[in-house]
């Protein structure tokens, strides 16, 4: 009998399994890959690292305040094993046709810059800066209500509700249309793919929140972002708990209504595991499929009901030589090919990215090791790889292989035109589809954040950490926000909801 059983080893729930580990519970922590970390994993090919899902965070500088109170949750957790990198300042650069912003933190040498780029919108500058200070409040809110008991929650919606469903409601094109620059608008919504919702979409408060994240420093974790996974687990084990890879959980276990244990796949086998609580890590989606029809039938409806995000095309690419000279920076470059940034990869067979974004890690890993490395990212509908979603893995048709070597290429090419001294150095290169998301993080339709971006994921009930199921508590970015930060955040929620001493810890 574990004393909690958490599903899906990345950020969310290694965060949940450290904190109660801290706590002195033994947790199973069971993954269904064969590597630890889910999105902040890692993978060498031929020598050179890459890490598909981080690329800066935000939250663990030296402040003393809330701004970095996520590097003194981390410390907390793994005893002080993880350490972080400055990234170079600016630290996000937007570049669209003949024109480059650099955006740089504190947030005042952002708002500074702007209003010396764009000195006639400065009221309407220092205007949105304000919108976002109190969309950044309302979302502390959101997630209050996402995770607080019924009695709290319903003295918090009173107070502070109606505020915070204002700003979930108002999206990023709402906010925007304040300017009449294209230019300036490029810039203010050029990093959507922070939390993969375009402008028209994205909920105001989601972009203040994970844009101002970043407003006191961006960093990269010294040795790879698998290092969470290194540092957290210690704690784990620490307590008696243990991580199980190659363990797909098919079923979460209910008797009478409540939870009892977990059912999961392991070399072809069926194994059971008893527990009174389940968190679970591995999306909501995933969650409701791993439920019997009849348990919690119209939470069950409700969480169908969400569609899945957009998904991602990723390019991977190893150097031979020094690509900081080539012009490769450690800041991250938010790439347009028009004025208009808003627009999805709908058809990349036939037509080249609207716009990318290009990370060079190796450069920003202190420990990264001598072979450079650069990571493009452009975000497709994955309605465009649907034929092949559910097919075997390792088991693609040719048709598909053709197709991403085709893709493949033409990415290739349109970074190398915006990069062209790099190509002298360019040694290696691999493409990940939609398919391979779904493959090593089972997110359904390959989405690259889990659930579609939106109003109603800001502000559903049934993406409360507490589902209807007594002893089913929910974590991850799906209660919270896509973002490290974010998913570690609904971890830590849950699990104080599983033990409440962890509310305290909270407020460190
Ligand atoms: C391309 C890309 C770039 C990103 N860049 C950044 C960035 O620069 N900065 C940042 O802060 N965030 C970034 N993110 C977002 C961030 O990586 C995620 O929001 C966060 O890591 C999600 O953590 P999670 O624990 O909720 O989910 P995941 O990391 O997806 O973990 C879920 C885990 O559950 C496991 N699982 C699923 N089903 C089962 C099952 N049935 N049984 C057992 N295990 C199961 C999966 O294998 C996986 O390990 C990026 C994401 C993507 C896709």
């Amino acid at each position: 009998m574990w004393d909690t059983i958490v599903i899906g080893s990345g950020i969310g729930g290694l965060a949940a399994a450290a904190a109660l580990g801290k706590r002195g519970q033994r947790v199973l922590l069971l993954e269904q890959h064969s590597i630890a970390g889910g999105l902040t994993q890692t993978f060498a090919r031929q020598g050179w690292s890459f890490a598909p899902g981080v690329h800066y965070i935000g939250g663990v500088g030296p402040d003393a305040g809330p701004a970095g109170q996520f590097g003194r949750l981390l410390a907390w957790l793994s005893d002080g094993q993880l350490e972080f990198a400055p990234s170079a300042n600016p630290y996000d650069i937007v570049r669209l046709p003949g024109f480059e912003f650099g955006i740089a933190h504190p947030e005042s040498a952002f708002r500074d810059a702007l209003i010396e780029r764009f000195p006639t919108e400065r009221d309407a500058i220092r205007g949105w800066f304000v919108a976002c200070a109190k969309a950044q409040r309302s979302s502390f809110t959101l997630f209050a209500l996402h995770s607080m008991p019924p009695v709290l929650a319903f003295a918090m919606r009173l107070l502070r509700g109606g505020e915070a469903r204002h700003w979930a409601k108002r999206t990023l094109a709402d906010e925007l249309a304040r300017f009449p620059n294209p230019q300036l608008r490029a810039v203010l919504a050029a990093r959507w793919g922070d939390y993969g919702a375009p402008p028209a979409s994205a909920p105001f408060v989601e972009h203040a929140l994970v844009t101002g994240s970043y407003n006191a420093g961006a960093y990269y974790p010294v040795g790879g972002p698998a290092r969470f996974a290194q540092a957290l687990l210690p704690t784990v084990e620490a307590a008696g708990g243990e991580l199980r890879l190659n363990a797909a959980v098919r079923r979460i276990v209910t008797d009478g209504g409540r939870v009892s244990g977990v059912e999961y796949e392991r070399d072809g086998q069926l194994v059971s595991e008893s527990t009174r609580c389940v968190i679970s890590a591995m999306g909501v989606v995933n969650t409701a499929a791993c439920l019997a029809a009849g348990v919690a039938g119209a939470w069950q409806q409700a969480v169908r009901a969400f569609a899945p995000g957009l998904s991602y095309l990723s390019l991977f690419l190893g150097f031979e030589g020094d690509i900081a000279a080539a012009g490769a920076t450690s800041a991250n470059y938010w790439i347009f090919e028009s004025e208009e940034t808003a627009r999805v990869w709908r058809d990349p067979a036939d037509t080249d990215a609207p716009g990318f974004f290009a990370s060079f890690p190796s450069l920003k890993d202190p420990a990264h090791g001598t072979k450079p490395t650069a990571e493009v990212i452009a975000f497709v509908d994955s309605a465009f790889f649907a034929p092949w979603m559910e097919q075997p893995d390792g088991d693609r048709p040719e048709a598909y292989l053709a197709l991403k070597a085709w893709i493949e290429e033409r990415l290739l090419a349109q970074f190398l035109r915006h990069f062209p001294a790099l190509k002298p150095l360019l040694r290696f290169h691999e493409l990940s589809t939609p398919l391979t998301q779904r493959r090593y993080v089972r997110s359904p339709a390959g989405a690259a954040y889990g659930i579609e971006m939106s109003a109603q994921r800001m502000t559903s009930p049934a993406l409360h950490v507490r589902t209807p199921v007594p002893g089913l508590l929910l974590a991850g970015q799906d209660v919270t926000s896509p973002g490290v930060q974010g998913a570690f955040m609904g971890g830590l929620l849950a699990a104080a909801s599983r033990d409440p001493a962890l509310w305290a810890r909270l407020r460190t």
